[in-house]
C-alpha cells in the first residue's frame, strides 16, 4: 500500500458539469435534485464525531468544524467519546434518530461502526470520514485527511536530519521504533511513510533498532496511549541499553506518545542532548518541548485547514453538489476507494517552528513560554 504523489486536482465539479453537458435531461434532473436539496438543508443539523478530548487536537478539529459549519448556518451536535468505540457508536445513532442531514465522522476503531453508518445510508444521510478513513463500509461519501504517507516519511527524515544522517554521519545510530494504533488506518499509512525512508538505512547499517523489535505489530501502542508507550519504551530501555549502551533515536508517530517515551528517557537518567525523538500534532506541550530542547520534532498539520476542506465538501453535498477531491486512487477502505482530499502536512523543528507555528498564527509566542 503506497499513496502515491497527489495527481492534479480532480474537481468532481468540474466532472459533474462535463457530465450533464452530454445529456439535456440528466442536466434538468440534477439541476433540480441540487435546487431541492439545497433549500431542503438549508440550516439542517450536522452530527460530528470525534474521538476524545484527552488529546488537543481533537478538540481544535471539533470547535473548527463546529464553528465554519455554523457561520454557513447550520446547525451542528459535536460528540466525543474519549477513545471508547461502543459510545462513539451510540453518538452516532442518536444523531440520526436527531436527523442529522449529514455526518462527520472522525472514527476510533475504523471498522467499528458499520452498522451505524448502513442506518445513515437506510436514510439517506452522506458520511464524510474525518482525518480517519472508516473501513469495510460501502457507506463512506468522501474523506478528508493529510497526506497520511507522507507524514511518516517526513517522520522519519526529520528523524535522520536530528541524528545528523543527512550531513553525512554513518553512525551506527541505535534507534528504537514507534507505531500508532493498529485500528486507526492511518497508522499503517505513518508507519510504512517512515519505513520507507528508514529501512534502507536500517538495511544499510546507519541505523541499528537494538531491540530487535521492527515489525508495526510490536511496534504500535493501542489507542495511541501515552502511558503504553512509556511502558514500552522503559521495557526497551531495561533490557537492550545496558552496559553503557545509548539509545540516539526514537520514532514517535504522535506527540502524546513522544512525550511518554521522553519520560521514559529521562527516568532512565538520559538528560540534554536528548535522544532524537519525533511526534505529530503539534500539540502545546510537544511545541513547548521542542523549544525547550527536549522533542525534537513534531508534524504539523493544520486543523483550521482540513476543518475549511471538510466544511466545504459537506456544504457542497449538502447542497446537492460534488466536493472537490484530489485523491482518487489510494484510500480504499476494504469495500470501495474513498474519494479523498488530501491535505498538505508540515515538518516543524527548532529551525522553523517561529515561522510555522507563531507565524501561521497557530499559537501565540506567550502561550509557547
Ligand atoms: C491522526 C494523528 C493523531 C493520531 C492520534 C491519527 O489518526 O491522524 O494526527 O496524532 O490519530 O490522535
Amino acid at each position: 500500500m503506497r499513496l502515491g504523489r497527489i495527481g492534479g486536482v480532480v474537481s468532481a465539479i468540474a466532472l459533474a458539469a462535463t457530465m450533464t453537458a452530454c445529456g439535456s435531461s440528466t442536466k434538468t434532473v440534477d439541476q433540480e435534485a441540487s435546487a431541492s436539496a439545497a433549500a431542503g438543508n438549508a440550516g439542517a443539523l450536522i452530527g460530528v464525531t470525534m474521538p476524545t478530548k484527552s488529546s488537543e487536537r481533537w478538540i481544535h478539529d471539533g470547535n473548527n468544524v463546529k464553528q465554519q459549519l455554523e457561520q454557513l448556518g447550520y446547525k451542528v451536535d459535536l460528540q466525543y467519546a474519549e477513545n471508547d468505540i461502543p459510545t462513539q457508536a451510540n453518538q452516532i445513532e442518536n444523531q440520526i434518530t436527531k436527523g442529522a442531514k449529514l455526518l462527520i465522522v472522525a472514527s476510533i476503531d475504523g471498522t467499528a461502526i458499520t452498522s451505524q453508518l448502513q442506518q445513515a445510508a437506510d436514510a439517506k444521510i452522506p458520511v464524510i470520514a474525518y482525518d480517519r478513513l472508516i473501513r469495510n463500509s460501502p457507506n463512506v461519501d468522501y474523506y478528508a485527511t493529510f497526506d497520511n504517507f507522507k507524514v511518516g516519511v517526513q517522520q522519519a527524515t526529520s528523524l535522520l536530519k536530528g541524528l545528523g544522517v543527512e550531513d553525512g554521519k554513518k553512525g551506527p545510530f541505535n534507534v528504537e521504533l514507534f507505531g500508532g494504533s493498529p485500528d486507526d488506518n492511518n497508522a499503517t499509512f505513518f508507519w510504512e511513510g517512515a519505513m520507507s525512508v528508514l529501512k534502507p538505512k536500517i538495511d544499510d547499517g546507519t541505523l541499528k533498532v537494538a531491540s530487535g523489535q521492527t515489525d508495526f505489530k510490536t511496534a504500535a501502542i493501542l489507542r495511541w496511549d501515552p502511558a503504553t508507550a512509556q511502558k514500552r519504551m522503559e521495557d526497551i530501555l531495561t533490557k537492550t541499553y545496558t552496559g553503557g549502551k545509548k539509545v540516539d533515536g526514537v520514532l514517535s508517530p504522535y506527540d502524546g506518545l513522544s512525550i511518554g517515551i521522553l519520560s521514559a528517557l529521562k527516568s532512565s537518567g538520559y538528560s540534554k542532548p536528548y535522544p532524537i525523538v519525533t511526534g505529530q500534532d503539534a500539540e502545546l506541550q510537544s511545541v513547548k518541548s521542542i523549544v525547550a530542547d527536549e522533542q525534537y520534532s513534531t508534524i504539523f498539520k493544520d486543523t483550521r485547514k482540513l476543518a475549511e476542506q471538510t466544511v466545504k465538501m459537506a456544504d457542497a453535498v449538502l447542497k446537492g453538489g460534488q466536493p472537490e477531491v484530489n485523491n482518487t486512487k489510494d484510500y480504499d477502505n476494504g469495500n470501495k476507494v474513498v474519494p479523498s482530499y488530501l491535505l498538505d502536512p508540515v515538518i516543524v523543528d527548532k529551525s522553523n517552528y517561529k515561522d510555522v507555528i507563531i507565524g501561521g498564527n497557530y499559537y501565540t509566542e506567550d502561550q509557547l513560554k
